[in-house]
Order: structure tokens, then sequence, then C-alpha cells
């Protein structure tokens, strides 16, 4: 059983605060993603729980053991960097099996080990070669193969897929997913893009600025982000969103209104998602001029001016429309999301 737990966890360097009150289980085997964009806190909460770096405040707990002042080599733990930390001078087969020489496994499982975890990745037939030899892809799972061969109770991984290009690391991936799903060994993943969250992770926390956002599946953050950061940074576009004013039900803002709504009078902000809003023929909630056609293969994306912010709605794949043109967009009050202005915090 490896559950990990972080109660009220925080990391601070004099008066900054890289991580605030962490606060959360992690299940056996469950594959948590640690997602938000550069410099919030992601890296520092999974280097605490490797034993990289010290809390300040807090515990935390592996495995039912608290591990605060546990070495690094003593929590039972792999990782995988985005930089593959591999020995030039050694070949693939003595970089995997590096890790269990150090923990002085015995010398007779070494070569079933290393056989079976280098296979795992599909590796089996570069097993001769030296990192140099290898491509980035290659060289990535080599280093993947060197957290497995240890068995450990906890995989950490650190943006592992960040040096590769597109294709690599959406097979790469799809790879980690399959390995984590037969390994069942807990993962903390660390990652800026919401994409890699949003297909590996069965749970998601989002950061911004040391603090825990929101905590869920990948659905619930995408179906109802709990504040305007996480609509903001989940989805591709992000959920649109635009300032206004509600009243009775209806909100009203710089071309646009649309009625049906519930919450209570005031400044509001309002936010739906491109694919849920479609183009309409006049008399749509959004009337405005389109600022920008795209073209995306499968669909095409209008974007246009509203409520002090650039709006976008996905449209049929031949749909075409001008510059400047004046276009309508119908924005039914169900898909709307509502958020308090001030705060960002959902209100509906
Ligand atoms: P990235 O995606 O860029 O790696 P991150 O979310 O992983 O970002 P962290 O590396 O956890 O962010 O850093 C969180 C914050 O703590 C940042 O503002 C960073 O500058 C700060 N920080 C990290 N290490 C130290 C340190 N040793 N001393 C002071 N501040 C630090």
């Amino acid at each position: 059983m490896a559950e990990i737990q972080l109660r009220g966890v925080s990391k601070r360097w004099g008066n900054f605060v890289g991580v605030d009150n962490f606060d959360l289980t992690i299940a056996d085997r469950e594959f948590l993603v640690l997602l938000g964009p550069s410099g919030c806190g992601k890296t520092t909460t999974m280097r605490m729980v490797a034993g990289l770096e010290e809390a300040t405040e807090g515990e935390i707990v592996i495995g039912g053991k608290v591990v605060n002042d546990l070495d690094p080599k003593d929590r039972d733990i792999a990782m995988v960097f985005q930089s593959y930390g591999l020995y030039p001078n050694m070949n693939v087969y003595d970089n995997i099996r590096f890790p269990l020489k150090v923990r002085k496994v015995p010398e007779g499982e070494h070569d079933d080990r290393v056989r079976r975890a280098s296979a795992m990745v599909e590796l089996d037939e570069f097993l001769h070669r030296k990192p140099a030899e290898l491509s980035g892809g290659q060289r990535q799972r080599v280093a993947l193969a060197r957290a497995i061969v240890r068995q450990p109770q906890v995989f950490l991984m650190d943006e592992p897929l960040s040096n590769l290009d597109a294709k690599l690391r959406v097979s790469t991936r799809a790879q980690i997913k399959n390995l984590s799903h037969e390994l069942k060994v807990t993962t903390i993943y660390v990652t800026h893009d919401q994409i890699e969250a949003m297909t590996l992770a069965d749970r998601v926390v989002v950061m911004s600025q040391g603090v825990v956002q929101q905590v869920g599946t990948p659905t619930d953050i995408y179906d109802r982000p709990a504040n305007t950061f996480v609509a903001g940074f989940i989805g591709s576009p992000a959920m649109n969103l635009m300032e206004g004013t509600l009243q009775g039900g209806v909100f009203t803002a710089n071309n646009a209104q649309i009625g049906g709504l519930q919450g209570s009078d005031g400044p509001v902000t309002l936010g739906f998602r491109a694919e849920d809003a479609a183009v309409g023929e006049g008399g749509g909630e959004i009337n405005a001029k389109v600022y920008t056609m795209e073209l995306l293969g499968d669909a095409t994306m209008i974007t246009v001016r509203a409520g002090g912010a650039l709006v976008s709605v996905k449209a049929h794949k031949e749909y075409r429309a001008e510059i400047g043109q004046e276009i309508s967009i119908s924005v039914p009050a169900q898909i709307c999301h509502l958020f308090d202005s001030r705060t960002g915090a959902r209100t509906g």
C-alpha cells in the first residue's frame, strides 16, 4: 500500500511562499497530476515528497509512515525528470541495471529485471547502445525503464515529456499511461501541459502561486471549474470569460445579452466553452464583428470581441466568415458558468 498524504505542507524561503498549505491524500495506485503555470509550486511540491526539499510546515506520509526526516533514498520512490540523467559511458543495459547495483539487489535477479523493464518500454533491441546513440524519445524510455526496474512504491515524474517533439510526446504519453496501468504504482506527475494532465490523470491538482485551486477528475475540472483561474487554464481554447452585469437573470455586457440565468444581481463573470456555443443566423445572444477566423481542420474557430474580451466559438468546418463581418452567436443559458467578478469563485 502506498497511499501518500500531504498534511498542511508548506514551503517558504524567507517571506516568499512557494507552496501554501497543500493538503491532499493520494490513493494507493492513483495517477495524480500536478498542473499549473511556471512557478506555481508544482516541482517544489514533488521535491518535498521526494525528500529533495524540506517542508517548512506539515507532514508527508508515504504508506502510513511519516517521511519528513527520511533521506530520499529511504523513501522507496523512483523519479523521472525531463533531463534523462543517464550515464553516458554506460550502455542502456547497464544504465537500467544501475539502481539494482546501488541498492544491492542480489546479482542473480538483475538480468531478469533489466530485461523485463526494457521490454516494457520496447528497448530490447537497444540494450548494447550508449545514450549518445539514441534518440531523445529512446533516452527518455531508458530513464523510465530505470525507474521501473526498481519496483518502487511511488513514481515521481517531473515533465518527463517536455524535451520530446510533438509526435513523440503523444506516443510516449500513451506509453506512460499504459505502464502506469500495468504497474499499478502510485504516481505523481508534474506538468504545465493541460492536455497531458487531462489524458493521464485519475485526478488533477490545479495550482497557481503556490495555492491549490482545484482537485478533481479531468471531467470535473473541465466541466465545473471552481474559479476563473481554472476555467481560463483548462481547455484548448480555454473557457471564454466575459465581464458584465446580471440583472433579473439577464447577463448584459458589451455586444452580449444572455437571458434565463440564475444568480444574484450585480457584476459577474460569465463563462462558456467555444464548442458549446454555435454560430447563429442573426438575433443570437452575442452580436459582434469577426476578429479572426482559424481553420482547425475538423472545425472553424471564429473569434469576436464581447464583454471586454476575445470570445471564440467553434463552427462547422465548412463555415466561413470575413474579418470585420457582423455575426451572431447563440449562447443558451444552460451552457453558461457564472463566477464572482471579484474573487473569481464559481457561483453557478
Ligand atoms: P516550472 O514549471 O517553471 O518548473 P513550478 O510550478 O514547478 O514551475 P517551482 O519550481 O515549484 O515551480 O517554484 C515555485 C516558486 O518557488 C517559484 O516562484 C520559484 O521561483 C520559487 N523557488 C523555487 N526554488 C526556490 C529557492 N531555492 N529559493 C527561493 N525560491 C525558490
